[in-house]
């Protein structure tokens, strides 16, 4: 994962632990991110993965090797450690997690000194001072210092409560099955949910750095178990979450697993209603379910590349409220705005005491589309004269190329053609009203890229 003159990819710094990420590596970097500081108080924060306290540590060791002063705040969720950056005005903050990744991984985020990860110029700052030798190590005297810092889980679940109508959702006593994925979840959210008057149910809470009950992504097929758990106990609402408690996927009352886009739309529908006009912001590869609900609810749909930390930069530069993802991130502006798992729960629940309704049929009231992707082989030295191409050859169509091509039809079904920025290939998403459309569209551009990357060949 880790590149010769590259660092950071989409979400920070990744890379298999003792193989790419070494505590070595670990102490240049914070010795480099330090530099970029120029001795800052910086906070740091971890994760529930094995590797993450060793990591910690090394990274501590190279921000006081830069002069930086350190706030240790041990471990917890991403949201709540950025939020803790903002609340307590540090210059900034880094936070050891590889997110979704497998247990053997692990990574590096920085965050600027309102929360939101650094944009991709800072990075290429640090990796600029990483790759050219240019750490600046303090004078003996200088050297930064470690304190502890506590109670950030209780200002950041309080900081949530703040954003809800408490008071209401208690008297819905609601039950909620809580799938932590055996990480930093567990150390927040079933303490909100208590605190908004719910009767909790858990599974996977206990922290394990291994992950040994379901992989750290909350995709539907790691959530069977949450699903039936739902069932069994006759819960309202099942909620999982990402290995560092930023993303979100919400299960109903009847045990259907929703993907992101769903209920993101139906956070956002409820916010539309209350604050007509604002703007929503997503990335280009989200359900057309999203500009729907904008277009049905007097809100203004801005897309962005598809990315995370783009759309916390796009929120934070429009001063927009609300940003969500197809993968379960959900962005409250008025809280913070990058993505955060128990913001969201909140929000969900919000919206279900404000209706009255159950999660399913709040679900079931919104547009429905269905949903078919593709790859399609691409050597990565053609894949900018290929999209050239592509788009020359979709001129004329309702089409927006931030990200890839995107084109909508009149039928309101979408294709998304759009270059991995990983691997070797092309990603093909489409949607349609019925499924046969949306597998149309897959094969019938699928084709057409074939096409143009065969006749690049010749
Ligand atoms: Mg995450």
């Amino acid at each position: 994962m880790l590149s010769q003159r590259r660092l950071f990819g989409t979400n920070g710094i990744r890379g298999l632990v003792n193989k790419e990420l070494t505590p070595e590596l670990a102490i240049s970097i914070g010795s480099a991110i330090g530099t970029y500081f120029r001795c800052g108080d910086l906070l740091v924060g971890y994760d529930a993965r094995t590797s993450s306290p060793m990591l910690a540590k090394a990274i501590i060791s190279g921000l006081n090797a830069a002069g930086c002063d350190v706030l240790f705040a041990g471990m917890a969720p991403t949201p709540a450690l950025q939020y803790a950056v903002k609340s307590h005005k540090f210059d900034g903050g880094v936070i050891v997690t590889a997110s979704h990744n497998p247990p053997e991984y692990n990574g590096i985020k920085v965050v600027w000194n309102d929360g939101i990860e650094i944009a991709r110029e800072k990075e290429i700052e640090i990796e600029n001072i990483f790759f050219n030798h240019k750490i600046r190590f303090a004078k003996w005297d200088k050297i930064g210092g470690v304190q502890n810092l506590t109670g950030i889980i209780e200002e950041y679940v309080e900081a949530i409560k703040g954003h809800v109508d408490i008071t209401k959702i208690a008297s819905k006593h609601y039950h909620v099955v809580v799938d932590a994925a055996n990480s930093v979840a567990a150390l927040v959210v079933p303490k909100l949910l208590r605190e908004l008057g719910c009767r909790v149910t858990t599974i996977n809470a206990n922290i394990d750095g291994t992950f040994p009950a379901r992989p750290p992504e909350p995709r539907p097929e790691n959530l069977r178990d949450l699903a039936s758990t739902v069932k069994a106990v006759s819960a309202d609402l099942g909620v999982a979450f990402d290995g560092d408690a930023d993303r979100s996927i919400f299960v109903d009352e009847k045990g259907e697993i929703h993907w992101g886009d769903k209920t993101f739309a139906l956070i956002e529908k409820h916010f539309l209603m209350r604050n007509p006009g604002e703007k929503i912001v997503s990335p280009i590869s989200s359900s057309t379910l999203v500009k729907d609900i904008a277009d049905a609810y007097g809100g203004e749909i801005v897309w962005t590349k598809v990315g995370s930390v783009i759309v916390s930069h796009t929120m934070k530069k429009l001063n927009a409220k609300l940003g969500g993802e197809e993968n379960g991130g959900i962005f409250y502006g008025p809280h913070q705005p990058v993505r955060d798992g128990a913001m969201a729960t909140a929000l969900i629940l919000s919206t279900m005491t404000e209706t009255s309704e159950k999660l399913s049929s709040l679900l079931a009231e919104l547009p429905k589309y269905f949903i078919e992707k593709g790859k399609v082989e691409c050597p990565e030295n053609l894949k900018e004269k290929i999209l050239e191409k592509l788009v020359e050859q979709t001129k004329g169509l309702n089409t927006n190329t931030i990200d890839g091509v995107k084109i909508w039809f009149e039928d309101k079904s979408s294709i998304l053609v759009r270059p991995s920025g990983t691997e070797p290939l092309y990603r093909l998403y489409a949607e349609a009203k019925t499924r046969e459309k949306a597998l149309r569209l897959v094969q019938d551009f699928s084709l057409k890229l074939k096409r143009i990357i065969s006749s690049f060949k010749v």
